[in-house]
């Protein structure tokens, strides 16, 4: 594949589901990799990568919101695996044809129904 060139993403704007989906197409399209990205395989690729993110937390005890405690090597293994998770969930939808957006927005809207605002909640 000597010659083919990717661009790679440097910026800091938001980035949406979409750019991250057709960017991983292309991924796997110029690697050959799509004949291995069946559901199942996606499915578990993504649990593996969930196990490699509880590693991350695990026999640690409670940690604090922002994590002021951890090392930038830390924050960085975290970031790392988060987005591995992250990949691979959007993989999984676009190979099994979802919209994954529309589905997390729609699955916000039936959590908003199945727990109300009570006025113990403020
Ligand atoms: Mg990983």
């Amino acid at each position: 594949m000597e010659g083919l060139k990717e661009c790679s993403l440097t910026t800091t704007k938001d980035v949406s589901l979409q750019e991250l989906k057709l960017r991983l197409r292309d991924f796997a399209r110029v690697r050959g990799w799509e004949q291995f990205h069946s559901p199942r395989n996606l499915l578990l690729a993504l649990v593996g990568e969930v196990g490699e993110l509880s590693e991350i937390f695990q026999w640690k005890g409670e940690v604090a919101r922002g994590l002021p405690n951890w090392s930038e090597d830390d924050k960085e293994h975290l970031e790392d695996e988060v987005s591995d998770v992250l990949l691979y969930l959007i993989q999984l939808a676009d190979v099994c044809g979802l919209d994954l957006g529309k589905a997390a927005l729609t699955k916000i809207n039936k959590n908003g129904q199945k727990y109300p605002i009570t006025h113990q909640n403020i």
